[in-house]
């Protein structure tokens, strides 16, 4: 992999927004990522208030708008992905014929970079489950396999809906503070990176989009529902540590 340059591009919270896909179409083809990841609540649960006041998309008009993006799409699970899935995952198949790809507490290698997406336990979320259940909620139920079976590539990049509790870049006390077993999580395992959303308004309000749990390093770069679009460029060359920016369209 000596010399390689892989390119992740993750956004968060995009809640159907139209204004949000179409800036992640344009940062794409700017970026030419080797893949993109959506951290959760790229849908928007139908029984909630819309966020924002610009136009939303369908779940169909979601799956036709990311048709204009070449890299490789993976999706972690966010509480407002629910039955609003199966809409998608339909729309996505019969314009790509492949199932979309998910990362829901499993592993994908990504250029020279391992991943692991973690599971959102709020809301409903079987249909996004495909009928594949984890076994338990606690991360010691599924993580545990990922670790034995791909080791260090394992504890890389860790794509996560909910922030772990704890930091600056949610809420306390608040619905969006984040998850108490990710956070043990990331103390027990000490992953080089975390990239997290969900609270959408904490890190724009605190200007903090960055912070360390131990040795990892824990992003959370906020969403605004009108736009412009927040998102992480993260890179890593060969086998050295992984890069990361934060990246801002119109
Ligand atoms: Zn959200
Ligand atoms: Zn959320």
């Amino acid at each position: 992999m000596h010399g390689t340059m892989s390119r992740i591009l993750i956004a968060t919270d995009l809640h159907q927004r139209a204004v949000l896909y179409d800036a992640l179409v344009k940062l794409a083809a700017e970026v030419k990522p080797d893949a993109i990841i959506l951290g959760g609540d790229f849908l928007h649960h139908t029984g909630l208030q819309p966020y924002g006041s610009t136009p939303q998309l369908t779940p169909t008009q979601c799956a036709e708008e990311l048709q204009a993006i070449a890299a490789q799409l993976l999706f972690v699970r966010g509480n407002h992905e629910d039955e609003n899935w199966f809409e998608f995952r339909d729309a996505w198949k019969s314009l790509r014929i492949s199932a979309p790809v998910r990362l829901n507490g499993s592993f994908s290698m990504i250029g020279g970079v391992g991943v692991v997406g973690f599971p959102c336990f709020m809301g409903y979320q079987q249909p996004f489950s495909e009928g594949e259940p984890l076994g338990g909620e606690h991360y010691q139920y599924w993580f545990r396999h990922l670790f034995a079976e791909h080791g260090g590539d394992a504890l890389r990049l860790w794509i996560m809906h909910e922030p772990p509790t704890g930091t600056q870049l949610s809420e306390a006390g608040s619905p969006v503070e984040g998850n108490a077993w990710w956070r043990d999580a990331i103390e027990e395992h000490q992953p080089e990176l975390v990239v997290c959303g969900h609270d959408h308004t904490t890190p724009l309000s605190r200007g903090v989009w960055l912070d360390q749990i131990g040795r990892t390093n824990v992003i959370n770069v906020g969403q605004n529902m009108d736009g412009p679009l927040h998102a992480t460029l993260v890179t890593c060359e060969g086998s050295g540590r992984l890069q990361f920016e934060k990246l801002v369209m119109a």
